[in-house]
């Protein structure tokens, strides 16, 4: 990716296949443009600029949340799109994360797509939820489709190819599923997490028998706290078990340094974060940011 100062060049597609073909093309000095919300402020935090953006917004493939079973999420949904539509249970940590992220302003343009595409972006808000959800995600490259595990996927996404597209997300909304996502800031809301907590928990006649918990902002990367999960499992989704279980996810994590925040500050804080979160899930909590 070739630095400069300089606007990048904007080419409108209307496909993912030119999308995905026009990539290939330019190779590095070209790369995909969402809501550019992230990209806007590369020069700020030092870091280069693709000399041409390919511009996502016209694709429609790329929008719009559907599906009859998986639920498909675009790329291009906005996290305005996301907070606004009603979720099922299952999903409501994703919609709740959508909701609490940034300001109207920026919701209302900023991307899934984009979300997952900022590299180096500790505090990200929908990378947790997706994590915590088990999403799968969906690429594009002019080689063919493909779809990889989160996980993996971010795993590996400082080497991903350049000219890959995400095209979306896929997620399963199992019926006794039941899920839920807080943050902490420091002022309120508009700010980026201090530490961001997102868990999925499967229930049966009150009692954990699966559970999936990401943190947000902790480390350099969201991740799964497997520690946590085997916290939960096999008692209720009460206040004193997801205590518990924060306390177990801060005492295996190495929180990652910051302005904002203390490594130690960003684990202090998931006790009560996990409590939050909780809350939600069973759907005893406020879903507004707290
Ligand atoms: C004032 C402000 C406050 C913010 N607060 C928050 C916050 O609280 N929480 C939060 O999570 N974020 C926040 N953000 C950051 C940003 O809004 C999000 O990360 C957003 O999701 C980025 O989406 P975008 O569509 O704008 O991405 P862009 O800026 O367009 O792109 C970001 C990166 O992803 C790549 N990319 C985009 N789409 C794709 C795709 N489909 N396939 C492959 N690569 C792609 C781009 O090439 C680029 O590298 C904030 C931003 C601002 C300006």
């Amino acid at each position: 990716m070739t630095s400069t100062q300089a606007p990048p060049e904007v080419r409108r597609v209307a496909t993912v296949d030119e999308a995905v073909a026009l990539l290939a093309e330019l190779g590095p000095d070209a790369a995909p443009l969402a809501g550019a919300t992230w990209v806007m402020r590369a020069g700020l935090r030092g870091e280069p600029v693709a000399r041409t953006g390919v511009a996502l917004d016209r694709i429609a493939e790329l929008r719009g949340i559907g599906g009859d079973g998986p639920v498909t999420v675009g790329a291009m949904t906005t996290h305005a799109a996301l907070a606004d539509r009603p979720a099922p249970p299952a999903l409501a940590a994703l919609r709740q994360a959508a909701a609490m992220s940034a300001f109207p302003q920026v919701r209302n343009v900023a991307t899934v797509g984009g979300n997952l595409g900022a590299r180096g972006f500790a505090e990200a808000d929908l990378v947790p939820a997706l994590l915590a959800l088990d999403a799968r995600v969906r690429l594009a490259a002019a080689g063919g489709r493909a779809e990889t595990d989160l996980a993996s996927w971010l795993a590996g996404r400082a080497t991903r190819p350049a000219g890959e597209l995400i095209t979306g997300v896929e997620l399963d909304a199992p019926a006794a599923q039941r899920s839920g996502y807080a943050r902490l800031t420091v002022r309120g809301g508009g700010e980026y997490a201090i530490a961001s907590v997102a868990l999925a928990v499967e229930l049966s006649d009150g009692v954990v028998t699966a559970a999936r918990v990401a943190l947000g902002s902790v480390e350099p990367v969201a991740c799964r706290s497997p520690e946590a999960e085997e916290g939960l499992v096999g008692g209720p989704l009460d206040a004193g078990r997801a205590r518990a279980a924060g306390a177990a996810a801060a005492a295996a994590c190495r929180p990652r340094e910051g302005l904002d925040a203390p490594g130690w500050y960003r684990t202090a804080v998931l006790p009560a974060l996990f409590e939050r979160a909780a809350a939600r899930a069973a759907g005893a909590g406020r879903t507004e940011e707290s």
